[in-house]
């Protein structure tokens, strides 16, 4: 145990001897930083599933345990700051991790990513720069590189060439979907703004500058309206305007619709737009479909824009001999997103973006004299955040232990998943499915086959009141489920085949807990039946009884 506290009240000596020793002797298993430490190595499953208390306190009363906003002045003993870390912080925190918790795109880890976690945190490399990660350099270029031969399928002398060339990379790895999709337009941008001529550059001169040069008023981005908000995000960091995003029709299957896209297309050149890129999905965030991908790769090379594949979910696909197909066409694309925190099992904070061609990110290049040299193998100098963690290390551990038909286990494992518990929807009396799943990922709502029966002989004007109450019985079961704690899905809003003409409110389901079974599964839908019971549900539908009696 550390007793901060003495070095306040020691002499200097021993001051600094205390000072040393947090920084050098590890924490004794007796003490309860240690003891939490050891029940979490011995057994995560148990560890989590006996101290997360489910949602007891609102976070309305969580709150509380954490407004105080001034830094504390005296030190304390860490075994004091582990009672309030199990206690305030743990207890009360979400059990991705349980096999019921079917809602989020964040699920159970393997257990071996928590022993690599803390070695990853001993050592502190930081990838920006080889000085303080030598041997992780090379590392995460190998990961960038086993990646990019998930997707484009090079021969063995392409990447003897360019896995470790110093002035190139075949990626960049990142924290996220978000950052890699940014640093994707990020490169596509800078390509189609590349010097010229008098004109050096936007990444020198400057988007109006740029504008001038291409003699256009604006850039555009094409990609569905199932896009994820990360490309908003990224269209306003990169100067182009929430409003050049521009948002293409789906069709009743939720992938982008060719002919949608090819007007969208002549209507931003009658608006003296330049199109920057185009951007297919590979499992969209809300229903897990893929868009036509070899047609967006045909089109974006007609109109010459960069093709991006944002493959943050459905990447790990590629891994399936069975399943692969869906993504045909991803190996065409300029960049492509991959995010590690999904489906490579890997803790939070990792993605990556690929590049097709070696020479992309150099676009973005950027060097710095004290570190970055030209010629060093930095890879801080292809990235856009700069100091990094070794997560790299974890995404390695997960190709080298679970390896490509492990991988695909997983893959097939859930896309089969899905398929039953689409079957289980559509054969139970009470449920209707909305997008059956292409992936692993599918939505469907509460609502009674008598019902359902009935709202086929409706007018449109009786199907949008029908369609609000039924919405409001989705929002109440699902609040009311995840409330509960026992079991958890999401909830989004989408047009769909069913209902063309309206958004719905529907549950969503993500099958990637390989420890998800179909009994559990089974549960969830007895869960929601359950709530449905529950007065203030009933009163609703007791509404709808009245309107289409
Ligand atoms: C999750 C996701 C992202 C964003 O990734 P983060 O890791 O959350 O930043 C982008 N696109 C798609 C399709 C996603 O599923």
């Amino acid at each position: 145990m550390i007793f901060w506290q003495q070095i306040m009240t020691e002499t200097a000596l021993a001051n600094l001897q205390n000072l040393y020793r947090i920084f050098t002797v590890p924490e004794a298993p007796e003490s309860t930083l240690g003891a939490v430490d050891q029940a979490i190595s011995e057994n995560v499953a148990d560890f989590l599933q006996k101290h997360i208390v489910a949602l007891e306190q609102s976070l309305e009363e969580i709150e509380n345990d954490f407004s105080v906003s001034k830094i504390p002045e005296e030190p304390s003993f860490v075994s004091e700051y582990a009672d309030f870390l199990k206690q305030k912080l743990v207890a009360q925190s979400v059990h991705t991790a349980a096999p019921g918790f079917v809602g989020h795109m964040t699920s159970a880890l393997p257990y071996f990513m928590l022993p690599l976690s803390r070695i990853m945190t001993a050592l502190n490399q930081n990838l920006v720069k080889v000085e303080t990660s030598k041997a992780f350099t090379p590392m995460e270029r190998q990961v960038l590189a086993m990646l990019h031969h998930l997707i484009y399928r090079r021969d063995d002398n392409f990447y003897a060439q360019w896995i470790h060339d110093s002035q190139h990379a075949l990626g960049a790895f990142c924290s996220g979907g978000t950052i890699a999709n940014t640093t994707a337009l990020w490169v596509a941008r800078n390509q189609l703004c590349g010097p010229n001529g008098s004109f050096a550059g936007i990444a020198k001169e400057g988007l109006f500058k740029a504008l001038q040069h291409l003699r256009c008023s604006g850039l555009a981005i094409l990609v569905s309206r199932r896009a994820h908000y990360s490309l908003g995000k990224a269209v306003d960091l990169l100067g182009i305007g929430r409003d050049n995003l521009i948002l293409v029709d789906t069709d009743v299957d939720s992938r982008i619709d060719m002919q949608s896209l090819k007007s969208e297309y002549t209507k931003l050149r009658k608006n003296d737009l330049c199109p920057l890129a185009l951007v297919g999905i590979a499992g969209t965030t809300e229903t897990g479909h893929v868009d036509p991908l070899d047609k967006l790769a045909d089109f974006a090379a007609e109109v010459g824009c960069h093709f991006h594949v944002d493959a943050a979910w459905g990447g790990p696909t590629l891994f399936s001999e069975t399943h692969r197909y869906l993504l045909k066409g991803a190996e065409r694309a300029d960049s492509l997103t991959i995010d590690a925190h999904k489906q490579l099992y890997v803790p939070m904070g990792a993605g990556m973006v690929l590049f097709k061609d070696p020479h992309a990110l150099s676009a973005i290049e950027h060097h710095a004299n004290y570190i970055l040299r030209h010629g060093s193998k930095d890879l801080g100098s292809h990235t856009l955040e700069g100091s990094r963690p070794g997560m790299a290390m974890l995404v390695h551990a997960g190709l080298s232990i679970i390896g490509r038909k492990g991988y695909e286990l997983l893959i097939d494992l859930g896309i089969e998943k899905a398929r039953q518990f689409a079957n289980a929807v559509n054969a139970h009396p009470n449920f209707e499915l909305i997008t059956a799943p292409e992936l692993n990922i599918l939505t469907y709502r509460y609502n009674p086959a008598w019902l359902q029966e009935k709202m086929v002989q409706l007018d449109r004007e009786q199907l949008q009141t029908i369609n609000q109450l039924l919405n409001l019985i989705t929002q109440e079961v699902q609040k009311r489920q995840r409330e509960a704690g026992k079991t958890f899905v999401s909830r989004t809003r989408l047009r769909s085949s069913g209902y063309p003409d309206e958004q719905i409110s529907v549950f969503r389901a993500v099958l990637a807990n390989p420890l998800t079974t179909e009994a559990i599964l089974a549960a969830v839908l007895e869960e929601q039946c359950a709530i449905v019971k529950q007065t203030e549900v009933q009163n609703l539908i007791e509404k709808i009884k009245h309107i289409v009696a």
